[in-house]
């Protein structure tokens, strides 16, 4: 296709979709229907003259006026005489005539040739009638065959379109089964995912539950440990008192015992201080203890254990060698008394005693 519209008059390129010529200034669509109504009527005009051309051959002259008709025609055009009684009454009147023979042979003539073209003409009409019979019978013919046609391509495309429409029902079907399944789908998953969720909290409820018991037991177990080291700090703290009550106790007895011993003491030392009236009477309290005495070498205080004293002797006894001294009173050169003891001998042989007695080793 070309990209320009061409002038049907001037042959200018004018541009696509023109409705004028550019350059002639002819409108295109009353132009081409100009050009083709001219054409029909020059058509028409031909076809006429080819049936009057056709038509001329079949005419024959009016006996009477001259005047050409068809000749199917029955009387003149014209001068209206008809044909048939005008050749009957001039043969008539040339018949019986016998100088007027020749004028009758060619009426007969004239006569034969009408008749001839008549039934040349009424053939050939008859032909025609026949053809246009055949042709509009042809045309209904093609009439009826495009009718069926039509029927056959209406009935063929609505087998066509039913076929489509079963064909886009069945898809519709099949998409809305795949809709179907493709939501069934999505269900399911949703129900798994769902489920899942579900367990998981549950799961997680649990593991939840457990670290609260846990840590539940762990508190418990903290508290049950901070009252027993509660209670052991009580029982330590208890413990300690009753120690120091013990020890309050102690003291307080020791203070007892010392103030009694200091009782004792002062009453030891009022003894002591107190004069005796005999060497007896002073050694007596002493009978039964241990007490120093240098009852073998003059100068040297060992221990001895005072078993008796009597009117003029006393008795000691020696635990090393199970001896037994026994020495007159009138031999003892001094008693010493002392509460806190008296301490005798070197670093070597320390002793000490509450009573140390001195005798005389000499025989007097
Ligand atoms: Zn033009
Ligand atoms: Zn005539």
């Amino acid at each position: 296709m070309a990209s320009s519209h061409e002038c049907p008059k001037c042959g200018h390129a004018n541009p696509e979709g023109a409705r004028d010529c550019e350059n002639c200034g002819i409108t295109f669509d009353i132009y081409s229907s100009e050009v083709e109504k001219a054409q029909r009527e020059k058509e028409e005009a031909e076809k006429a003259a080819a049936k009057a051309a056709e038509e001329a051959k079949y005419q024959v002259p009016c006996p009477k006026c001259q005047h050409m008709n068809l000749a199917v025609t029955d009387d003149c055009l014209k001068c209206g005489i008809v044909f048939s009684k005008s050749y009957e009454i001039a043969e008539a009147e040339l018949k019986d005539d016998p100088e007027k023979a020749d004028e009758l042979a060619e009426l007969l003539a004239q006569k034969q040739r009408h008749e001839e073209l008549k039934a040349e003409l009424l053939k050939k009409q008859a032909e025609e009638a026949a053809r246009k019979e055949q042709e509009e019978k042809e045309r209904l013919d093609r009439l009826r065959k495009e009718r069926e046609r039509q029927e056959a391509l209406r009935k063929e495309q609505e087998e066509k379109e039913r076929l489509e429409a079963e064909k886009r029902e069945a898809e519709r079907k099949r998409q809305e089964e795949e809709e179907r399944k493709r939501q069934e789908k999505l269900r399911r998953e949703q129900e798994e995912k769902e489920h899942q969720e579900a367990e998981k909290r549950a799961e997680e409820e649990r593991k939840r539950q457990a670290e609260l018991e846990k840590e539940q037991e762990r508190l418990k177990k903290e508290q049950e440990e901070k009252e027993r080291i509660a209670a052991q700090k009580a029982l330590e703290e208890e413990k300690k008192r009753q120690a120091e009550q013990e020890r309050l106790d102690k003291e307080k007895r020791k203070q007892e015992e010392k103030d009694q011993e200091e009782a004792l003491r002062l009453e030891k030392l009022n003894n002591l201080l107190k004069p005796k009236a005999t060497i007896k009477k002073l050694l007596k309290p002493y009978i039964g203890e241990t007490v120093g005495m240098n009852y073998d070498v003059p100068t040297v205080i060992k221990t001895v254990k005072l078993l008796s004293v009597n009117d003029d002797y006393l008795s000691v006894h020696v635990e090393d060698d199970e001896t037994v001294f026994s020495y007159p009173l009138r031999n003892i050169l001094s008693v010493a008394e002392n509460i806190d003891g008296i301490t005798t001998g070197g670093a070597k042989n320390k002793a000490t005693f509450s009573m140390v007695i001195k005798v005389s080793h000499r025989m007097v």
